[in-house]
């Protein structure tokens, strides 16, 4: 069984989840689990929520996250789906190491997408000098989050506690991509087969992806949700939302399309390889994971 790599087809497209490997969101650095995942959530309900989940509310002290990637070769080309989160924790940086093992070496790949800004998920745009760790790659990005990043908006609007992470991660990673970069609009078409999607709220315009072929959906929802209890109470947002009002009408719109489409769903903190199904629940959803095979 490999925890670092699956591979999957969406019709044509070959498609590759990669582990960037994980980060342990805990004390004294991130607040407890439930505290981080679900603010506001109320008391009762979410205990009752996590226990059907089988947490112990009180015992749930810790929540390892992986960081998941996404490779697609189209035949044509090579699209690699964020970066990780290279240097930001023990056991994050694998991405490379990982690709190497899935045979793609960082020439090979010929477009990088940038789902937000965060730093798990542009965290390997540079390599050790500072320079792009895929030279020949056009990397691509939503305008209005590039100018987030890279202008004295996130400055203001970031909270003192995380500013100082964010920000040193978005100035080492996002200026030296200047030349290769190719910033985009909502819902433009990146590559044959691959969709930009409106998805903002997580960060001001993060974004999701509609993979299709051959009549086949991959909806890759990126940080949209964070753990599968957010496709229950789609209402609990995280404290590293930004604009939480707008993640929940963003999770919506998503999880609609999710379910009308019949879409294969790929969520980057989910368990790996962050693959599965969303299942209408009344007037929410469930999750319906994809089990590792191979
Ligand atoms: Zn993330």
């Amino acid at each position: 069984m490999n925890t670092d790599i699956y591979r999957f087809k969406i019709g044509k497209l070959e498609c590759t989840a990669v582990s960037d490997g994980t980060l342990t969101y805990a004390p004294p650095v991130f607040p407890p689990p439930a505290a981080f995942l679900f603010v506001d959530a109320p008391r009762q309900r979410l205990e009752l929520t996590l226990r059907r989940y089988e947490l112990q509310p009180e015992k749930w002290v810790e929540w390892v996250s992986p960081y998941i990637c996404l490779l697609i070769n189209t035949g044509e080309q090579r699209v690699l789906v964020d970066t990780g989160a290279d240097g930001l924790g023990p056991n994050t940086g694998r991405l490379l190491q990982n690709l190497r093992a899935a045979e793609i070496v960082p020439e090979d790949i010929d477009v990088v997408i940038l789902t937000h800004g965060h730093p798990d998920h542009i965290g390997g745009n540079t390599d050790a000098e500072g320079k792009p760790t895929f030279p020949n790659a056009r990397y691509v990005m939503q305008k209005a989050e590039w100018d987030f990043w890279t202008s004295e908006e996130a400055e203001l609007k970031l909270d003192e506690h995380s500013k100082e992470v964010l920000l040193g991660f978005a100035r080492r990673n996002l200026p030296p991509i200047k030349d290769q970069l190719d910033l985009i609009g909502q819902a433009e078409e990146i590559v044959p087969g691959i969709r930009a999607v409106a998805a903002p709220g997580h960060t001001p315009e993060h974004m999701a992806l509609a993979v299709s072929s051959g009549g086949e959906q991959l909806l890759c929802i990126a940080d949209a949700v964070l753990h599968p209890i957010h496709l229950e109470q789609p209402e609990w947002c995280a404290a590293v939302d930004l604009m939480p009002e707008q993640v929940v009408v963003t999770r919506c719109k998503l999880l609609n399309r999710a379910v009308t489409e019949k879409a294969l769903v790929l969520a980057f903190h989910f368990p790996f390889p962050g693959l599965g199904r969303v299942v209408q629940k009344g007037e929410a959803w469930h999750w319906q994971p994809i089990g590792i095979t191979d």
